[in-house]
């Protein structure tokens, strides 16, 4: 079934992105509703030759509940590494079979808590997996499987090459067996996911053979999850992943697959950072401009306590000064206020910046306050959505309160 793309035009430009500064403050980290829409439904398009297909976003990229209500409402299932994301996406309104705990290096007590919640549960470990077993023979799981691909645009980011901590090697496939026999558990999905950022389809390939190969020994799956690592621009002329050249290898392959196994069973992708990252803009005030002997500093109002990837990932986040749209390019390195190293941008070329003016970061909905903290005792930004054409505060800005709340004093 083919989705209407909205066609009105998103509302987020220049000047009301600065409206929202003035009436939130910064730093501000805003996100685009039409344009998560956007994005989930050209997923859904790209893979509408698949007859059982399910999206589930993967909520780790940016847990805001309001987010997990837009796209619960859109139709969306919901991928979770933690039971905090599960319960998360619970009280998103989320049904429990729509929610998959995919979790890594959990206690067992965690994976219990999974099971009295109803969600599916996705397991990547031998040891978890006979435990499993015996204690819930009935409750029909997931398995993740290592196929032993490098892919990935970092080394941290690639999670399912040979001596990853991820998965269960598809070499120990009779282990696996082995276990099933001895437990009478049932499987009913396999799942990989390789890493984020792969703009190569070829290693999705590879590992969808693998996955496809396991399948056929195991009667009565459910599913096939095909995991995520869908790669979005971050930049003009950037690569990213070509869906519908992705899509027509592996409609085909899976339909064959279907045919060959004499079901029609569903396929699952987990997409975290195509659904959200480009929806976001993080908006930070420049405190001072500072020459030195070599370079031409921008210091802002925030750091990697509230965007890291750049100083984890080394990745590239595209800086704006919305302040000073038409004026003359400069080369600046727009750094933060943490007692760090701390860069968001390294000598980048932005329209000339002036103390006070408003920089923004783009591709901000993705691992972004997800992977924010309150280092150097720093407040985390609040955030707003823009929802039906109107802004609404989604989360406020932290205060002293917030960062005493769990002290206990004994001096
Ligand atoms: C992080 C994660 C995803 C999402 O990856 P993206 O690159 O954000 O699309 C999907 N599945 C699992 C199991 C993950 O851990």
């Amino acid at each position: 079934m083919m989705y209407e793309l909205e066609n009105k035009n998103s509302s987020v430009d220049k000047e009301y992105l600065i409206g929202l500064t003035q009436k939130y403050g910064t730093p501000l980290y805003v996100y685009d509703s039409c344009k998560i829409k956007k994005q989930y439904i050209k997923m859904k398009n790209a893979f509408s030759g698949i007859k059982n297909l399910i999206i589930n976003y993967a909520c780790k990229a940016n847990t805001n509940l309001n987010i997990l209500k837009f796209l619960q409402k859109l139709g969306s299932g919901l991928d979770t590494v933690s039971i905090q994301e599960v319960e998360l996406g619970l009280k998103a309104g989320f049904h429990p079979k729509k929610i998959i705990f995919t979790p890594n290096c959990v206690s067992i007590q965690e994976i219990k808590k999974a099971v009295d919640f109803g969600v599916r549960i996705n397991l990547d470990n031998l040891s978890i997996l006979e435990k499993f077993g015996e204690f819930y023979p009935d409750y029909a799981v997931g398995i993740r499987i290592n196929p032993h691909i490098m892919a990935g645009g970092n080394s941290k980011i690639s999670v399912g090459h040979v001596d990853s901590k991820f998965g269960i090697s598809y070499y120990q496939i009779p282990h696996i067996k082995r276990i099933l026999k001895n437990t009478g558990l049932k499987i009913e999905g396999f799942h990989m996911h390789t890493g984020s950022d792969i703009s190569n389809i070829k290693s999705f390939l590879e590992g969808a053979k693998i996955l496809f190969q396991t399948a056929m020994d195991f009667p009565n799956l459910d599913y096939i999850d095909f995991g995520s690592g869908f790669k979005v621009p971050y930049k003009k002329n950037d690569i990213k992943t070509d869906l519908y050249s992705l899509s027509f290898s592996i409609t085909r392959k899976f339909e064959e697959f279907c045919k060959n196994y004499g079901n029609q069973i569903t396929l699952i992708f987990e997409p975290g950072k195509f659904i959200v990252s480009e929806s976001g803009y993080f908006l930070v005030s420049v405190n001072v401009i500072k020459h030195t002997t070599s370079t031409v500093f921008a210091g802002v109002d925030s750091g990697f306590n509230h965007l890291i990837r750049p100083m984890f990932y080394d990745a590239y986040h595209c800086i704006e000064n919305i302040s000073n749209p038409n004026g003359h390019f400069h080369f600046y390195t727009v750094v933060g206020y943490i007692c760090e190293s701390d860069t968001f941008g390294l000598n980048r070329k932005v329209q000339e910046i002036r103390e006070g003016d408003i920089l923004c970061i783009k591709n901000a909905g993705a691992y972004c306050f997800s992977m924010s903290s309150n280092y150097n005792s720093r407040y985390r930004p609040s955030e707003v959505m823009i929802f039906n054409g109107k802004d609404f505060l989604i989360r406020k800005r932290e205060t002293m309160q917030d960062l005493l709340r769990n002290i206990i004093e004994i001096l």
